[in-house]
């Protein structure tokens, strides 16, 4: 069982950020996360509002890989998102949270006989990815003669105008069955040919560089175009995926971001022109990972010394460069400097660097402002999506994350220790 450290501040109608640190100082002197459930509970109502404003049935599943700090996973569940898992592992922790596995909606390009299994058992929704699979299937079958549904990972074209916006450049998506070289109805008459397995779901997430509509209509385009030629009598749902823009921070100077609205509007559109194609009720569902939870969390770090090497300006944190953006890119994440006491500042440019030993450990770079002073503390924003789940234990102890709802604060993850670190029951000594 979590221990829980409630400090609760009665009084204060909102909390400010001097408020929490205040609070939080005498047990964390150091670093800590701050997941602002309110925020996650506006997230996740906004974007259901913006979809189902505009078409009846809708599920959000939540991309457990994102970030799968369990007290968010449960307040996922609270609000009635499915989960939406790419490995075994990610299976069990959901029936863990205590998801029901109806609610589950199980992806990911590695399954083994055993997790398939698992989850036709339990009814939840499972998307294949590849053909070893189908051999899974019919295995299945063989052992067991309950009727199953089954949805399938497709994959095809989005190149736009000549670029194809596909993450870091690749020409092709590696995941789901192609549909230009005949895999993807291949697995479908393959899998029309079983008896009582029914076909009734088509899944399209692409992660790209754009987020843009136009990947958006692409894919629903597709996956409808696709339903209606090969599955008209049978399809129940179109999983567009994840992908999408969250809250994007002025400070990051991209040119067009779209709103939720813009997303939901593009693909609703389509969906409610192409429904007549089909016999049954279709339901849309999108597995936002980012877009959900990315504003949700904020790393406050300390500023522990400020030393100039040649004319330079380091200032130095009890955090890295792992905790805030682990895939070490060179955008500085928006950040605010909390003056704590009365000081005396100087202007200047600075960077902010880590508690690491890595040359690259560093949090921003070639900021100009007044330079931050031992003691105070620095918050970084836009760290919900993909931080926590990619910090690895190196070097020192990953920090603690603690909640804050309304004027309450308590402890989700606890500051690591030496056998957290190192854990005793998987090492050798
Ligand atoms: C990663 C992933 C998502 C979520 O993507 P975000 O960019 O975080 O929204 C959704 N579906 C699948 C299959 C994924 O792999």
């Amino acid at each position: 069982m979590l221990e829980t450290y409630n400090v609760e501040i009665g009084k204060v109608k909102e909390l400010s950020e001097l408020d929490i640190i205040c609070s939080l100082e005498k047990a964390y002197r150091d670093s800590f996360y701050l997941f602002n459930i309110d925020r996650l509970w506006k997230n996740y109502a906004d974007m259901l509002t913006a979809f189902k404003s505009r078409y009846e049935d809708v599920i959000i599943g939540y991309s457990y890989k994102t970030n799968y700090v369990p007290a968010l996973l449960k307040e996922m569940s609270t609000l009635g998102a499915y989960s939406e898992v790419v490995s075994r592992l990610e299976y069990d922790l959901a029936l863990k949270i205590g998801v029901q596995p109806e609610k589950i909606i199980f992806n990911g390009p590695l399954k083994g006989y055993d997790d398939i299994k698992l989850a036709l058992d339990g009814d939840s929704i499972v998307n294949l990815d590849s053909s070893y699979e189908i051999e899974f299937i019919k295995k299945y079958m063989k052992e067991s003669n309950k009727p199953i549904k089954i949805g399938l990972r497709v994959n095809f074209d989005i190149e736009m105008n000549g670029i194809n916006p596909v993450q870091n450049g690749f020409k092709n998506s590696r995941f789901g069955f192609c549909t230009t070289n005949g895999s993807f109805e291949k697995a479908i008459n393959e899998l029309k040919e079983m008896e009582n397995v029914t076909v009734v779901g088509l899944h399209g997430h692409f992660s790209t560089t754009t987020r843009s509509l136009e990947v958006y209509k692409k894919i629903t385009t597709t996956l409808c175009d696709l339903g209606k030629k090969y599955l008209s009598g049978t399809l129940e749902y179109i999983d567009i995926g994840g992908g999408m823009y969250g809250n994007v921070p002025d400070s990051m100077k991209i040119d067009y971001v779209p709103t939720m609205d813009d997303y939901a509007e593009v693909i609703c559109v389509i969906l409610n022109r192409e429904k007549i194609h089909f016999e049954k009720n279709i339901t849309l569902i999108i597995e936002p990972g980012l877009s959900l939870v990315v504003d949700a969390f904020q790393f406050y770090c300390r500023v522990v010394d400020v030393k100039t090497n040649q004319d330079e300006h380091f200032v130095l944190v009890n955090g890295t460069i792992q905790n805030i953006k682990p895939t070490m890119h060179s955008i500085n994440l928006p950040m605010k400097h909390l003056r704590i006491g009365k000081k005396q500042y100087m202007k200047g440019r600075f960077n902010v660097v880590g508690h690491t030993c890595m040359e690259k450990d560093y949090l921003s770079i070639g900021l100009v402002d007044e330079i931050p002073l031992p003691g105070d503390f620095l918050v970084y924003n836009n760290v919900g999506a993909y931080t926590i789940v990619f910090n690895p234990p190196f070097i020192k102890e990953r920090p603690p994350i603690i909640a804050q709802e309304g004027n309450k604060l308590w402890i989700v993850r606890r500051l690591e220790e030496l056998n957290n670190f190192i854990n005793d029951e998987l090492y050798v000594y």
